[in-house]
């Protein structure tokens, strides 16, 4: 089977790894303290916080800003659960906005529409490794007093107008689940200038603790390990070398598969460098679920991502919501994504597209 992601390990992060376990301190230490700086640099921004995954990373943020009970905050239908479970382990209400059908992230002129006197922030989500609108978006946050955080899970090393993603929020978050562009098997980080900010996400991370057993506010154990940072300091070395094999392998694709009416592209916006965290297609002629089953079947591990619209999953249905989003909902019937990581071989891209275009359909 060639799978949809494949964890890109190797000596370096196998002897870092021996490195840290002989040390003795197999804990939280300066390996983490390495991480957090070189990953937040290689962002462009001041602090970084290490978390134990992504969704702690992006809980830990909205209560760094102090949302919860009576609030609301903007985001997408069309993104891992994530985004918006952690909105509700707040006790906050997730508001859902469209995304615009041509890049998948949320349409910035669905958000103003979505704002009341309670909106308190707006998550975006650069999907697929696609920068979101962040001129348009970040100037609504200005105007309407909201604030920003990035989902940035899936678009590590990503660029709008050539600025990181993961440097226009108050916060950004990050996961190097095994599937993401980088990995440290599970962690997060969350990345802000302020230094406030900085001080609160580091005490929440870690119960609230400012010195041993003095505890200021209601905090975590969601802490990163010296295991997980040392795999993270190897692999952020390599992540532009990841990133350009993802460009590249979409470039194959790209010039293979342009000319099958049935399938649409992916679209890039202009003035971004989209790192395909996936690569996604739509499948235009109805038959999407049968095309996945025989890519399945020819052992490419296509996958679905997202079949359902987070307001429409049964946990979010039991909650209440009874909405529609139209352009969510078409993406979640039209959209499929291939192998495109950076382990595949010059025989699998071949493989991939020719299985595709030889499909009948
Ligand atoms: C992976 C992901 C998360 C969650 O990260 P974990 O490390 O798995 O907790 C959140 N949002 C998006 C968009 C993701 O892709």
């Amino acid at each position: 089977m060639i799978g949809i992601s494949k964890p890109q390990i190797s000596e370096e992060e196998i002897n870092a790894v021996r490195d840290v376990l002989n040390s003795g301190n197999i804990v939280q230490g300066e390996k983490v303290r390495e991480f957090e700086n070189n990953f937040s640099s290689y962002c462009g921004i001041k602090h970084g916080v290490a978390t134990s995954s992504g969704t702690s990373a992006l809980e830990v943020a909205l209560r760094a800003l102090d949302i919860g009970k009576y609030d609301e905050v903007i985001t997408t239908g069309f993104s891992f659960i994530a985004t918006a479970n952690c909105i509700m382990y707040t006790g906050a209400t997730p508001v859902f906005a469209d995304i615009d059908s041509r890049t998948f992230n949320i349409d910035s002129d669905k958000i103003e529409e979505k704002i009341t006197e309670k909106t308190k922030a707006v998550i975006v989500v650069h999907l697929y490794g696609q920068p979101c609108e962040m001129g348009k978006i970040m100037a609504i946050c200005k105007k309407h007093n909201l604030k920003l955080i990035e989902d940035a899970c899936q678009a590590h090393g990503a660029e709008y107008k050539g600025r990181k993603t993961g440097s226009f929020g108050d916060i950004s978050c990050f996961s190097f689940y095994a599937t993401k562009n980088i990995t440290t098997s599970e962690g997060g980080m969350c990345l802000t200038n302020e230094e406030d900010l900085h001080k609160k996400m580091k005490l929440l991370i870690n119960h609230g603790m400012d010195q041993q057993y003095k505890h200021e506010i209601l905090g975590y154990n969601y802490r990163m390990t010296d295991i997980q940072a040392a795999i993270g300091i190897e692999q952020l070395k390599k992540l532009n070398k990841f990133n350009e094999k993802r460009i590249k392998n979409a470039g194959f694709f790209n010039e293979k598969l342009r000319d099958i009416e049935w399938v649409s592209l992916p679209f890039v916006s202009p003035g971004c460098r989209h790192v395909f965290h996936q690569y996604t297609l739509r499948i235009l002629n109805n038959k999407r679920d049968q095309f996945l089953k025989y890519l399945n079947e020819n052992h490419i591990g296509a996958r679905i991502y997202y079949p359902v619209p987070i307001f429409k999953q049964p946990v979010y249905k039991k909650l209440g919501y009874n909405i529609e989003l139209s352009n969510t909902e078409k993406a979640c019937e039209e959209v499929i994504s291939i192998p495109v990581h950076p382990g595949l071989t010059k025989e699998d891209l071949e493989k991939i597209s020719k299985k595709i275009t030889e499909f009948k359909s």
